[in-house]
């Protein structure tokens, strides 16, 4: 067990220099994730715990109309539907990151083409288009036809059923974030099952989706409603649920550093056992047999490896002992 770990903090030494603000190598004070409940396989699609349900088979109170006024979409049993004319439904509800859930189905006499063919979509964040179309034999434009991140990404397959039929989308969506002056800092990322089929595999989106246009980033909030789209199209929908998904702690400011002194790059370079300290480019570098890692010294005292958390000792006795602790660990080389 023990023998092992050189080896992996070996394997996560990158030559990329790291952010100016990243989190370290087994960094110990890093937030654990929460637990999620398991959701058991025969109810992958039910609600699980803590998801905000959007429809509960009965009422649109969590959603309202894009115009502000309430939702005036149809209601009827155990689903809701489009109703032409009234615009984009819209969740009360804001959201950021987020894994969606919604089944959806298109009328089941099919009529019209193309485009004009049950035709409604997902507005995440009420800007970036996951298509809903009859795609069932019903030729288009593949960045516009089912599962497509309209006029941007077709889907990797179609993966459509037959009008009438209930269908469902499993969004994984991570939004875009912009820096403090509005700048696109990373680009929005959706991944999208369509039936259970991957449709959308972790595709960049490149800005808004549009009609006969590439639209750029526009800085917006960091949550935002998602709407449904009013295409003119009688589109049902069901079993509707969000699951928020946590967006990540910010890592702590870099540690300070203070260059070695000559007299340390002089005393501490060289054999610990298999370990070796090696003085060279004005630093000190630490193998373990795996290859040279940068050494560097706190402002604050000790010494580390650059970009990990982990100390590095050396106890001076009669033998060089070297003492690596990292996730809680005490390691020695001698
Ligand atoms: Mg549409």
């Amino acid at each position: 067990m023990i023998r092992n770990i050189p080896l992996i903090i070996a394997g996560s030494f990158a030559s990329l220099p790291l952010a100016a603000q990243d989190w370290r190598v087994h960094e110990m004070t890093r937030p654990h994730p929460a637990t999620a409940p398991a959701v058991p396989t025969a109810r992958a699609d039910r609600p699980p715990p803590g998801a905000v349900v959007l429809f509960n088979g009965t009422d649109l109170s969590r959603w309202r109309s894009d115009d502000s006024l309430p939702a005036r979409w149809i209601v009827g049993k155990g689903y809701f539907e489009a109703r032409p004319g009234t615009g984009t439904l819209t969740t009360v509800d804001s959201f950021g990151d987020m894994q969606l859930h919604l089944e959806w189905a298109a009328p089941a006499a099919a009529k019209g083409a193309g485009q004009d063919r049950g035709n409604s979509g997902v507005f995440l964040m009420g800007r970036y288009e996951l298509q809903i179309l009859d795609s069932w034999r019903n030729d288009t434009y593949s960045d516009g036809q089912a599962g497509s991140m309209y006029g941007q990404h077709p889907p990797l397959y179609n993966a459509a059923l037959p009008p009438g039929t209930w269908q469902r989308y499993d969004v994984f969506f991570r939004r875009p974030r912009f820096g403090a002056a509005g700048e696109l800092t990373e680009p929005a990322r959706v991944t999208v099952l369509h039936n259970g089929v991957p449709v959308q595999n972790s595709v960049v989106l490149r800005g808004p989706t549009t009609w006969l246009a590439r639209a750029p980033y526009e800085a917006h909030p960091d949550r935002l409603p998602f709407g449904l789209q009013d295409h003119g199209h009688a589109v049902r929908f069901r079993n509707v649920w969000v699951r928020p998904l946590p967006e990540g702690d910010a890592p702590p400011p870099p540690l300070a550093l203070r260059p070695f002194t000559d007299q340390e790059r002089q005393t501490l370079a060289g054999r610990y056992g298999a370990a070796t300290v090696a003085d060279s480019a004005g630093r000190l570098w630490l193998d373990l047999g795996d290859g040279a890692m940068p050494l560097v010294a706190a402002a604050a005292g000790g010494f580390s490896i650059e970009g990990v958390d982990a100390a590095v000792e050396f106890e001076p006795g009669a033998v060089n002992t070297l003492v690596l602790t990292v996730g809680g660990v005490k390691i020695r080389w001698r």
